[in-house]
């Protein structure tokens, strides 16, 4: 049976990690946080996502909330252009897309939350399946003369202040699907790295109950858009809580892009949590300082939004957000494809593509179909693994390429060109 480590317990990692138990793998995910609590927002199903879990989902849960046309806002909340259709779209979470993959991946479930008509989770357990939490990959080796990763990890201490423990562990592949930091890329392309769009995407959610009738009546069928001066926002419907898909029960997700020139003091002021903390990338729900929510959601959000999306924002109780970044690698495959850039490590599209989970779908995809086919050939395991040079990688890289163009185009179009 071979084995393959992969670090970063993340979508890409889980669906990297589903693949590969099909294929007869036993498969060990690091996951360097101790906890993974999900934001719970809003994530636009594209097709692969769609396809992977129609192919892989044991469990047949509904993952999605259809939107099934799009509308333009225009400031004072009317609708420009018409309502148009043809334009299905399919929205779920964050949560339910990890909750499902884990069910399938190694059984994992969480008690109240809705799965499907097929099989329990709980049967899915499968002890050749590991996904360890608080586990950080801090280096990686390849033994060349037997093409064996020997990966060597730090492991958390439940007790605080105490220091970690580490740990070494072998593998016959690794594969990095630690999202657009990736350490571990950094032995191969220490110049890769991600550069800011010089604007941050602000992110929340609002219980549909808690929509009054007139913004329910505007948002909860249709994917809806406001483009203003150097901002833009949008929002769409998903599950709510416990993955719940049934009208009255979802979400209304938003996403609000506003502009920060990089080393200003306002770009600073809102790097900065409530304890003094300076973040790099992203504000996680709750860290937010009150005078920033009140100056840089509540004032503008009345000043500048649609009555609709000035509604949805004010009653955000939690408001976070995440910087927009560009990130592109050059190459997918290393050391004859024992280490392998999966998902956002490889590439991090602008979030205007919606495409970044479907980026790990589509890698997943392209893996299962190459080693199937190799090991249906009887193609041995190195070949196959330094076969994913070829088509898989130049496949994972055009598409990468595609949605780093389209994200960058569209992003800077709206948030810097005129509405
Ligand atoms: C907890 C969490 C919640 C999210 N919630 C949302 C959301 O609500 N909406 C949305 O659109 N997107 C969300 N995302 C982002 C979304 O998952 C990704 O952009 C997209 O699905 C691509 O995922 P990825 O697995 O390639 O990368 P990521 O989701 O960025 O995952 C990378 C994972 O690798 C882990 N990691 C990094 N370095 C190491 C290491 N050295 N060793 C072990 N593990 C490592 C990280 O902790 C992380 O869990 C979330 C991501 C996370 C981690």
């Amino acid at each position: 049976m071979p084995h393959a480590i992969i670090s970063g317990g993340s979508l890409s990692g889980l669906f990297a990690g589903v693949v590969l138990k099909q294929l007869g793998y036993r498969v060990t995910i690091f996951e360097r946080s101790p906890v993974m609590v999900g934001q719970g927002a809003g994530i636009v199903c594209g097709g692969e996502v769609a396809q992977f879990f129609q192919m892989f989902d044991k469990t047949k849960t509904t993952l999605v909330v259809r939107s099934n046309a799009r509308q333009h806002l225009n400031k004072d909340g009317g609708v420009v252009f018409g309502t148009y259709s043809n334009t299905v779209q399919q929205m779920t979470s964050w949560d339910k897309l990890f909750y499902v993959l884990r069910a399938n991946f190694d059984g994992f479930h969480k008690d109240d939350f809705i799965y499907g008509p097929g099989d329990e989770p709980s049967t899915m357990v499968d002890k050749n399946m590991s996904y360890r939490l608080g586990h950080a990959v801090t280096s990686h080796s390849v033994d060349s003369a037997t093409g064996r990763v020997r990966v060597e990890y730090t492991v958390q201490s439940a007790t605080e202040g105490a220091p970690p423990t580490t740990g070494t562990e072998e593998a016959d592949v690794l594969i990095c699907a630690e999202g657009p930091a990736a350490p571990s890329r950094d032995v191969y392309l220490p110049d890769v790295k991600r550069g800011y769009s010089g604007y941050l995407a602000f992110r929340g959610l609002v219980p549909e109950a808690e929509l009054s009738p007139e913004t329910a009546k505007s948002l909860t069928q249709i994917f809806t858009f406001y483009f203003g001066k150097k901002t833009q926002m949008l929002s769409y419907m998903i599950p709510g809580p416990r993955g719940d898909t049934t009208p009255g029960n979802r979400h209304l997700n938003w996403v609000w892009y506003n502009n920060y020139a990089e080393g200003t003091p306002e770009y600073k002021r809102m790097m900065t949590d409530k304890s003094g903390r300076v973040h790099s990338n992203a504000m996680r729900p709750g860290d937010l300082p009150e005078d920033v929510i009140q100056t840089e959601y509540r004032q503008r959000a009345e000043e500048i939004l649609p009555p609709q999306f000035k509604e949805i924002v004010l009653k955000t109780k939690n408001p976070f957000f995440q910087r927009v970044t560009d990130l592109m690698a050059p190459k997918a495959v290393f050391h004859d494809g024992r280490f392998i850039l999966f998902g956002d490590a490889l590439q991090g599209p602008r979030p205007h593509t919606a495409a970044s989970t479907n980026q790990g779908a589509v890698h997943a995809l392209l893996l299962f179909d190459h080693l199937r086919q190799a090991s249906a050939r009887g193609t041995p395991l190195q070949t196959a693994l330094k076969g994913l040079e070829g088509d898989w990688q130049a496949t994972a890289l055009s598409y990468a390429g595609q949605l780093a163009y389209s994200g960058k185009m569209m992003g800077d179009r709206s948030q810097f060109g005129e509405p």
